[in-house]
């Protein structure tokens, strides 16, 4: 793990968060700062920069934050009316944190185009 990872610190327990998943692929926590009602980070376990460095050996993983996000939506009381499952990618795609992550977002109603 890289040394300065914040995620990956969350995932090893070397930083706290209000975790709300977690299996032998996939961690899942709430946001610090929500931007909705429902507001959580799925993420790998292992280290991966971002969406642009997704391999093939990563697919069961992608599969199962898809499969999480559903589960936590229906264990949250969003999956309806309705969510959002968001991945940042670089610069112009707002990434702030270089662990690959998908937000979860729901009870509200979510505006489009995003800004
Ligand atoms: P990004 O902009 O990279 O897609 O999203 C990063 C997200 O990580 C932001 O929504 C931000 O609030 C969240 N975040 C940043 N630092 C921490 C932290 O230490 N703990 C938690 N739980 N979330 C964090």
């Amino acid at each position: 793990m890289p040394d300065n990872c914040l995620f990956c610190k969350i995932v090893a327990g070397e930083i706290p968060a209000e975790i709300v998943y977690e299996d032998d692929l996939v961690v899942a926590f709430k946001d610090i700062d929500p931007q909705a009602p429902v507001h959580m980070l799925i993420i790998p376990r292992k280290h991966i920069v971002g969406m642009n460095d997704i391999e093939d050996e990563d697919q069961q993983v992608l599969a199962r934050i898809h499969f999480v996000a559903v589960k936590l939506a229906r264990q949250f009381d969003i999956a309806e009316p309705g969510y959002r499952l968001v991945n940042n990618c670089n610069e112009h795609g707002g990434q702030a944190v270089g662990h690959l992550h998908y937000h979860l977002l729901g009870g509200r109603q979510l505006s489009w185009p995003p800004g």
